[in-house]
């Protein structure tokens, strides 16, 4: 599943960047080809034992950029997407999308000083 693997992607790269602290919340911009209650719903199930177990995850709407061979580049909304495909306004092509999650803050619990 698409969202379980970005998830895993997320919680890695968290983990890491949280360098051995913990996490208190994590916010993330989820464009709209990836399904946002199976991409909560994967990162709840992967953090138990980690350091952002107990974090928070706070899921951001991300627009989603088209860049078609034709020459448009622009923003694309959920009418012209199908899936991981957005359909072209320009050249009405399907085009993929680039489905990716985006790791916008990381929230780490405050150092201690002991
Ligand atoms: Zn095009």
């Amino acid at each position: 599943m698409h969202e379980l693997s970005l998830a895993e992607e997320l919680v890695a790269e968290c983990c890491r960047l949280a360098g051995g602290r913990r996490a208190l919340s994590v916010r993330v911009g989820c464009p709209p080809t990836v399904d946002r209650a199976e991409l909560e719903e994967g990162f709840y199930s992967l953090v138990p034992g980690s350091a952002l177990e107990g974090a928070n995850l706070e899921v951001q709407e991300a627009p989603c950029e088209l860049s078609c061979p034709c020459g448009f580049v622009g923003q694309v909304g959920p009418e012209q997407l199908a899936g991981h495909f957005a359909i072209c306004p320009q050249c009405a092509q399907a085009r993929p999308v680039p489905g990716g999650v985006e790791l916008l803050a990381l929230r780490l619990e405050a150092q201690r000083s002991t």
